[in-house]
């Protein structure tokens, strides 16, 4: 089993249905091996970009290459990618063996080389003991990784999967993306892996590409994505709780103001907004930036996340340790790490990080 690792290129890709413009100019370099999550809100156009790179969708804009070669003439069969699907789509009434020889069966392989290549692709997915059983005989993770199975016979350069942990629940879900990442690890095949979760994303990907309305709006890795986001889309769709934010506007100083906060600064715009992470506010520290109510403490057991009344009229979360005395009903100071704020303009672009105030 050695695959070899394939680039994907997509070159200015755009694709419309009628006037809906499902993905927009899109530039994306996936390296030889690597494994890129897609993540975005629903209908921003992962699953879309995915089919073009599979084939399943023709672009009408720009080029997609894999492996050095521009596959836009290249039938999907013969683009040397395999792909995993949410539904798993497995054959009700074959065994597990025949849904896995599938492929290679349609493509004229030699009895011999099947039974072969099944055996290898059902250890290394620990399915040997499954192979006489139908889908139905098996457990929702087991199908999953019986479609996993049937992309893998093949040797792809690539792997896409859309979405395929999805039908899963909780626990067989990051077991299932654990699989995938180790499978990833000792496979070395290049992977594009589509999901809405974020936290999906940044666990499993090397990189994650975050995509709205069509657009790639950041490429990075996931620390790059979580700590320094580009746009305050990214800010806001990475991390949970929630980024805070504050709207800020150029008083007459020409500084930037909002509830507690006056950045001094010669700013090219007239309001921009403050974002500060939940785990970059610090409770009771002996110099606060502001004073807020605490409306509500969530005890998570390894964290406590507290709900502000603040600052001005912004309702923020400050995630702290679990040994930090807090009740509801009580005021208390709160000080941002400045140094890990940051600062979008009005186009939602990052303008820097958010300079300590006066
Ligand atoms: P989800 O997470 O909900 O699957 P997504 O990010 O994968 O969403 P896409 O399925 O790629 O999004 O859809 C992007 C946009 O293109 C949506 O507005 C969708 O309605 C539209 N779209 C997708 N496929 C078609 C199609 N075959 N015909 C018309 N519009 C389509």
């Amino acid at each position: 089993m050695t695959p070899v690792p394939q680039s994907v290129s997509l070159r200015g890709v755009e694709k419309r249905f009628g006037d809906t413009v499902a993905v927009a100019a899109v530039d994306l370099e996936v390296r030889p091996g690597e494994l890129m999550v897609l993540v975005g809100p629903s209908g921003c156009g992962k699953s879309t970009l995915l089919r073009l790179v599979a084939g399943l969708e023709e672009a009408s804009a720009g080029e997609v290459w894999i492996g050095g070669r521009c596959v836009d003439d290249v039938p999907p069969g013969d683009r040397d990618v395999a792909m995993v699907f949410q539904s798993y789509a497995l054959y009700p009434h074959m065994t597990v063996a025949q849904n896995l020889g599938f492929g290679l069966r349609v493509r004229g392989a030699r009895r011999a080389e099947i039974e072969t290549r099944v055996g290898e692709v059902a250890t290394v997915l620990g399915l040997s003991g499954l192979l006489s059983r139908r889908p139905g005989q098996l457990s929702g993770g087991q199908r999953q990784r019986v479609a996993l199975g049937r992309a893998m016979v093949r040797d792809p350069g690539v792997f896409l999967f859309d979405e395929p942990l999805s039908n899963l629940d909780a626990g067989l879900r990051l077991r299932t993306r654990d699989e995938i990442a180790a499978l990833h690890r000792r496979l070395g095949t290049t992977m594009i892996f589509v999901t809405h979760d974020q936290v999906e994303a940044l666990s499993l990907g090397e990189r994650v590409a975050v995509m709205d309305r069509g657009r790639v709006l950041q490429v990075g890795t996931p620390n790059e994505i979580y700590r320094s986001p580009g746009d305050l889309f990214v800010a806001g769709f990475v991390g949970s709780p929630a980024i805070n934010r504050l709207t800020l506007m150029r008083d007459g100083g020409g500084h930037l103001a909002g509830g507690p906060f006056r950045l001094a600064g010669d700013w090219p715009f007239d309001d921009a907004t403050l974002a500060v992470r939940p785990e970059d506010l610090t409770l009771n520290a002996p110099h606060a930036d502001f004073e807020a109510a605490v409306i509500r403490v969530e005890v998570l057991g390894s964290e406590q996340r507290v709900h502000l009344d603040g600052p001005d009229d912004a309702a923020w979360v400050a995630r702290v340790p679990p040994t930090l005395r807090v009740a509801a009903g009580e005021g208390i100071g709160v000080s941002v790490a400045w140094e890990r704020a940051h600062l979008f303009g009005p186009d939602g672009r990052r303008a820097g990080s958010a300079p300590r105030p006066d």
